[in-house]
């Protein structure tokens, strides 16, 4: 509890739209001792000494910083008080306009700014007020990193982690390592000129985990358990016929993939003549020395099994069946697609990259053959980066013809196989006898077809929701590659997505350093990411909870297990900070130290709400999303894209975080309306902590029907979806909801 707070106004950054010995008076006037210190500053990044000095004269606890956006300068203040911000600049001096839309004129401070900027300091007090410095739940932090998966990426993974200075302990499922890798007879180019196949050296990689005493490897081996939290995770191994416990920091999640099942590829012809196969295949029989066909057709091209799917599908529809359970052919029947296929048969898409260039690369090796002629018939040739070099040297090769074509049929024809060919780059259509055809290879991750890590969480051994992710082990590609719905557990490698050799190795690097970077912090007691370094995590107040098992239900993350009875048993080091758990919590018995639901209701309580609506405007409050939307109003702000002089915005962790009773207590104050502006939510989401603006939706229409039982319009509570760069058109989207609250009126509670 910050008790003795100094507050700082920022002349240079804030003195020009604001009066700032007015606001530092009032400051004085109404919050007397718990503000000793009041100062109007020249500029608040030159008067660090200043504040120190008065920290240590004054004996302040609390520091409160009146001037640019915490996100501009916030850093610059590591000082040994608590530190809050107060936002007059971006949210208020440069976003300000006059009521009726008009710029503010030169001169003094307009009477709506000067309200403002006083509620916010205001709310900025209190907020402190109800803050206190975190203590961080450190634990032990294990430098040991656990590798699952011995391919390529899982090789890769280890040696990286060894070569840091961790222990590793590799679990393989299978008898050898290489995983894949082996079955793969030339690599792709991996150093300059970029134009030719490579030797893979899997061996070599092998060797490399084989022989160093830092790597402990399992074979035939899989994981029982993995329970505990980062830092101090403990893992059961099943192997050598037993069961191995070991103690583990972090996880490298480099399990790969497995092909997609051949039905999907049936309507191509493959599993009914042995003269067409699959990319992976087609790999180990050049591995094995058993390919001896001469004229070969690499087909990247599967619109002919999506449409069959398609088509079956819709058939099945058609003839009454329910679309998802359309599956069941009767016996005799052929299989009918069903949604899920459809679903599936769009790993051939996500795969497209690694075939492409895994069939330049096995053309390239069996057109060394000069007897051998090679075939690409492609729609899509899709080269990521520098392999560009390569595909173009492809083209010039004299063995390998290739063209975009339309694959429109495969049949056998005696001892050979035509495929047709429509819309080429020959200007014609044609037929190509070929005495083998290759098809793509479909990459599934090994996440969607089984529980690979055995999580011993009360949310379940599997990673939640994967259906969102077509069963890939990511919980946000955008902002947090690596990054898992398990804290402390990091993908790597196609398990994560398709990928090629060298990306493969490029994300067993990242994941490593995640890995490292995850246990320092847990070592720390602070969060990785997205909060990094936040020591803070949620505390309960176990007299009051009900057991309801919402938080544990509602976690993201799975950070709560809890016991028979229904109680909460946090894992701090699990956590990402995010809320929603207090979010969720109907008894309000969760808090964080410098995070709470007092401290934000005491904030929305301090705004003063005029009574007369009429003349003195409605006040709208907004809790903005502060990883997407209050960096948005901050860069409008900065864009001077002014708003609506009548909103009061409040940052929170997510909008996961935000519970019902803020929103009544803004109601009950007087508040005319609310909007929660947070990220895009559904299958494409972009909200960090990956179910929070989703979890608020469903939260808001609860809080609509107690509106409505109310007597008030359940719209005068609203949620929209701003991302960071939705900046230009915030203004217009708060001037829209001011818009339409105007027109309802006030709130019925107001002034009651
Ligand atoms: S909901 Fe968020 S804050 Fe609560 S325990 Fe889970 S990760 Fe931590
Ligand atoms: S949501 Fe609150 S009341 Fe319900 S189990 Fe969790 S802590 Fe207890």
């Amino acid at each position: 509890m910050a008790g003795k707070i100094g507050v700082y106004f920022d002349q240079q950054n804030i003195g020009g739209g604001l009066d700032l010995e007015a606001l530092a008076a009032q400051t004085r006037e109404k919050w007397g001792d718990v503000t000793p210190v009041v100062r109007v500053v020249p500029l608040l990044a030159d008067s660090l000494d200043v504040i120190a000095g008065d920290i240590a004269a004054q004996s302040l606890n609390g520091v409160l910083l009146c001037g640019s956006s915490p996100r501009a300068d916030g850093d610059l203040y590591r000082l040994s008080a608590q530190v809050g911000h107060v936002n007059l600049r971006e949210q208020c001096v440069l976003s300000y306009k006059n009521a009726d839309g008009s710029a503010p004129a030169c001169g003094d401070a307009p009477e709506l700014l000067t309200l403002l900027a006083r509620d916010y300091v205001n709310m900025g007090v209190v907020r402190l007020q109800k803050s206190e410095n975190p203590d961080s739940a450190a634990v032990t932090g294990v430098k040991r990193i656990l590798v699952i998966g011995g391919g390529w990426t899982g090789l890769t993974a280890a040696t990286e982690g060894a070569a840091c200075g961790y222990e590793v302990v590799l679990v393989e499922k299978a008898g050898r390592l290489g995983g894949a890798a082996n079955d793969i007879p030339v690599g792709s180019p991996l150093e300059s000129p970029w134009t030719d196949k490579q030797p893979t050296n899997i061996a070599d990689k092998i060797k490399a985990v084989t022989g160093n005493s830092n790597i402990r490897v399992y074979l035939n081996a899989r994981m029982e358990k993995l329970e505990g939290q980062p830092g101090e995770f403990t893992a059961s191994i099943a192997a050598d016929g037993g069961s191995v416990s070991v103690e583990v920091g972090a996880v490298v999640l480099a399990s790969g993939w497995t092909a997609l099942d051949d039905k999907y590829l049936a309507p191509m012809g493959l599993g009914k003549c042995p003269k067409i196969t699959t990319a992976a295949r087609f790999g180990k029989q050049l591995v094995d020395g058993e390919v001896t066909a001469r004229r070969i057709a690499f087909v990247l091209d599967t619109t002919m099994a999506e449409e069959a799917a398609q088509n079956s599908m819709r058939d099945a529809v058609l003839q009454g069946q329910p679309e998802p359970v359309a599956a069941q052919a009767k016996e005799g029947e052929e299989k009918v697609f069903i949604k899920e296929d459809l679903e599936n048969i769009r790993h051939l898409a996500y795969s497209n990259a690694v075939n492409s260039v895994g069939m330049l690369r096995l053309a390239n090796s069996v057109a060394a053959n000069e007897a051998t002629q090679v075939f690409i018939l492609y729609k899509n040739m899709t080269v990521p980066g520098i392999f560009e070099r390569f595909y173009k040297k492809m083209q010039e090769h004299l063995g390998i013809m290739m063209t975009k074509a339309d694959v429109t049929g495969i049949a056998e024809v005696g001892d050979h196989v035509v495929v047709e060919c429509k819309n080429t780059l020959l200007g014609m259509d044609f037929d190509l006898d070929v005495d083998l055809v290759v098809l793509p290879t479909g990459l599934v991750p090994t996440t969607a077809k089984e529980a690979v890590v055995e999580f011993a969480y009360r949310q379940g051994p599997d990673f939640p929701d994967m259906e969102l992710f077509d069963g890939f082990a990511d919980s946000n590609y955008i902002c947090f590659p690596y990054e898992t719905r398990r804290t402390g557990v990091y993908a790597a490698g196609c398990v994560r997505q398709p990928q090629t050799l060298d990306a493969c190795e490029e994300d067993a690097r990242g994941a490593v350093l995640k890995a490292a970077q995850c246990i320092d912090s847990a070592s720390r007691g602070v969060a990785v990411h997205p909060r990094s370094g936040d020591a803070s995590y949620p505390v309960f107040n176990f007299v009051r909870c009900t057991q309801c098992k919402r938080c544990t239900e509602e976690c993201p993350f799975g950070a709560l297990d809890d016991d028979e009875k229904g109680t909460p048993k946090p894992n701090p080091g699990r956590c990402r900070r995010c809320g929603t758990c207090f979010g969720a919590c109907p008894e309000r018995v969760i808090s964080f130290a410098d995070y709470n639901i007092d401290q934000i209701g005491s904030m929305i309580r301090e705004v003063v709400v005029p009574k007369d609506f009429k003349k003195e405007g409605p006040r709208i409050l907004i809790l903005a999303c502060e990883n997407d939307a209050y960096p948005a109003l901050d860069m409008a702000g900065m864009r001077r894209k002014a708003w609506s002089p009548y909103v009061r915005i409040i940052p929170v962790r997510c909008l996961g975080s935000v519970n019902a009773i803020w929103v009544s207590d803004a109601m009950s104050k007087g508040f005319d309306g609310v909007m929660l502006l947070g990220c895009k939510y559904g299958g494409d989401y972009q909200c960090h902590f990956v179910k929070g603006s989703e979890i608020c939706s469903k939260r808001k229409e609860n809080i609509a029907e107690t509106l409505n039982r109310l007597g008030v319009q359940p719209e005068r509570v609203e949620q929209f979806e701003v991302a960071i760069d939705g900046y230009d058109a915030i203004s217009d989207l708060i001037d829209g909801f001011v818009g339409r609250i105007i027109e309802m009126g006030p709130n019925p509670f107001k002034g009651m």
